[in-house]
């Protein structure tokens, strides 16, 4: 029987060790001095002659969202699709990203966008990086999105021109191009951050970012192949979020010492990843699969209807659980206050599981007692591997844990923990990404809409649009990602193709009246927003949660926050809405010119 009382205390007790004045602060931009930890260590800076040129349309950022709108938009006849992108190639993320070990955590069957359009059967019930990444290439390939992109190009303006209906888009290779459309895909997580530790300035060892995995010094590939060169290093890994969960049982095989540094504790569950057998494949893969597939899960996670889950996971499983607590309450006591008590009690039950596997796995009781979650599940990224924890079972592989207070300080050796010097060879900060700052900080850029009028200004109360696609003001620009729309945020990519598939038919209807512009209207605007406040609020991000991302590092995340919400019926309802919506052909709330 779980004790709820002392289980509370203790969550407290644990955030409040780890609340910190600074939030968002804390943490270091990569530039300055700083800024070679942006270097791009897989592709070289290929010469190329600035653009001038006019295109249909311009989308910011080459991963997953760029690719999908690109990809509808090819099929909806717009050939010149120009993708600009700060990466060497095309994958966003999965560009970046090539630690190793690297994989996706929501099943590939659904997290690997358009595989029934590509004919990609994943090898894998969770795909590798590399298989992902050369999906993304499949997609660039097959519709044609290669020819006219810029990679290692970063946007530096992009303002609209009124007299012209058109964008002007200026970058930092000296481009100054013009499109008639615009969209903006560059992710949520792609600025890579620092802890900002006293001294991290000093080390005079190797070191790097996650997202910047230098092979040349520790050998081995992206495939995960054994990293020979670490074999006499002893390397330190700072953090242990989801990016060190899956790099730290490759660390361990390789290095002579591996310490892994600490602050809080992930909750790591069963992974269960298996290889996809074809013949099962190919007895699944009926016309229209990968959208059963996604819409299922959606279901599953989000409160649509699922009368089976296809996929079958921990995510699944986690939303089953407290399903099935809220549905063993007597109808009279469906209220929101027993529903959320009936929630909490499947959290704690779940995390008491996700504790006691600790218990089993890791052989040192000291260390086991120091990996384990105090907070609820979905305070945190939820993390699931099957070797992570068994890594600590190696004798070179060491936990240091901070007691919630981080690094003490960086030296020219190593570093410091609880007044201890730890002498290192290389030091790879798995301290994650930009997450609560400013959209303009992260993006590079402020679009300047109708009049000059900055995103940011249109915005400086909390963001509002249409659809989370749409903000009056900027014509022709439309933004791929979660936020006021459906607001999945277990399995991104869905958000993502349904928006690809929304823009598609706007700018097809576009060309199709031949008009110059589409905006959205004022007043629809206004009633999308006011739908959105309808509902429950943000589900992420509760104060009483241990700081992290999810919740701006404990600090208050000001009155804006309260419009980083979803469709108000849920995310499965949405996507049923915005497909009707755009098949109906009135495409309400946009005004066509
Ligand atoms: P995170 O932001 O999740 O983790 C950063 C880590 O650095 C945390 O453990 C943090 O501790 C630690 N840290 C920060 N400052 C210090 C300090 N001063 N001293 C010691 N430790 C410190 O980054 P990740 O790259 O792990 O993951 C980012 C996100 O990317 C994930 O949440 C997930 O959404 C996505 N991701 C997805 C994957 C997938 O789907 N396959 C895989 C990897 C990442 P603390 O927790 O105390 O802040």
């Amino acid at each position: 029987m779980v004790d709820k009382k002392a289980l509370l205390v203790k969550y407290i007790a644990e955030r409040d060790k780890r609340l910190r004045a600074d939030g968002n602060d804390q943490y270091l931009r990569l530039e300055g001095q700083l800024s070679h930890y942006l270097d791009d260590p897989y592709t070289p800076v290929a010469p190329r002659e600035p653009k001038t040129d006019h295109v249909t349309f311009a989308f910011v950022g080459g991963g997953f969202a760029g690719l999908v709108t690109g990809a509808r938009l090819v099929e909806a006849g717009v050939k010149d699709v120009r993708i600009l992108e700060k990466g060497g190639d095309f994958g966003g993320t999965w560009y970046w990203n090539r630690y190793p070990g690297a994989q996706c955590d929501t099943a590939s069957m659904i997290y690997m966008p358009l595989l029934e359009e590509t004919g990609h059967m994943p090898s894998e019930k969770y795909a590798h990086a590399p298989e992902i990444l050369e999906q993304c290439q499949r997609i660039g390939r097959q519709y044609g999105l290669y020819d006219n992109a810029l990679f290692h190009t970063e946007v530096e303006s992009l303002t609209w021109q009124e007299a012209e209906h058109r964008w002007l888009i200026r970058t930092n290779r000296g481009d100054a191009f013009t499109a008639s459309f615009i969209g903006l895909g560059t992710g949520p997580l792609h600025v890579p951050k620092l802890p900002g530790i006293p001294g991290i300035g000093d080390f005079k060892g190797h070191a790097f970012h996650t997202s910047r995995w230098d092979y040349d010094y520790t050998g081995g590939d992206p495939k995960g192949a054994l990293m020979e060169k670490l074999a006499d290093k002893r390397v330190a890994i700072i953090g242990t979020g989801a990016t060190s969960v899956q790099a730290v049982p490759h660390l361990s095989r390789a290095c002579g010492k591996l310490y892994v540094v600490q602050r809080t504790p992930s909750s790591v569950d069963v992974r269960a990843n298996a290889p996809i057998d074809p013949d099962w494949f190919k007895s699944i893969a009926e016309p229209g699969w990968q959208k059963r597939w996604l819409e299922n899960f959606t279901a599953n996670q989000a409160g649509g209807a699922a009368d089976e889950d296809l996929v079958q996971d921990g995510w699944t499983d986690l939303s089953r659980r407290i399903r099935s607590k809220i549905s063993d309450l007597p109808p009279e006591r469906r209220t929101p206050m027993d529903m959320l008590a009936a929630y909490e009690d499947s959290d704690f039950e779940k995390m008491e599981e996700i504790r006691s596997r600790v218990d089993s796995i890791v052989s040192d009781r000291e260390t086991a007692q120091k990996l384990k979650a105090w907070y609820r599940q979905l305070c945190k990224r939820p993390c699931f591997h099957d070797a992570y924890l068994q890594s600590f079972n190696s004798p070179s592989t060491v936990l240091v844990d901070t007691d919630g207070q981080g690094v003490e300080k960086i030296t020219e050796k190593g570093f410091v923990v609880a007044g201890v010097e730890y002498e290192v060879d290389c030091i790879i900060y798995a301290s994650g990404f930009e997450v609560g700052t400013p959209f303009e900080q992260r993006a590079g850029f402020d679009l300047a809409g109708r009049g000059g009028r900055r995103l940011s200004e249109a915005w400086a109360e909390g963001m509002k649009t249409l659809h989370g696609i749409h903000a009056h003001g900027f014509p022709n620009a439309f933004l791929v990602q979660p936020t006021q729309g459906a607001n999945l945020i277990s399995n991104i990519p869905h958000n993502l193709t349904e928006s690809g598939a929304t823009i598609a038919a706007i700018v097809r209807e576009a060309l199709d009246r031949g008009a110059q512009e589409v905006e959205v209207t004022a007043e629809a605007q206004a009633a999308w927003v006011d739908l959105l406040l309808t509902g429950m609020g943000r589900m992420l991000g509760s104060p009483d949660c241990t700081p992290g991302y999810y919740n701006n590092e404990g600090q208050d995340p000001g009155p804006a926050a309260r419009l980083n919400v979803g469709y108000p019926h849920g995310a499965s309802a949405f996507f049923t809405y915005i497909q009707g919506w755009r098949s109906s052909g009135a495409f309400e709330g946009l005004a066509f010119r």
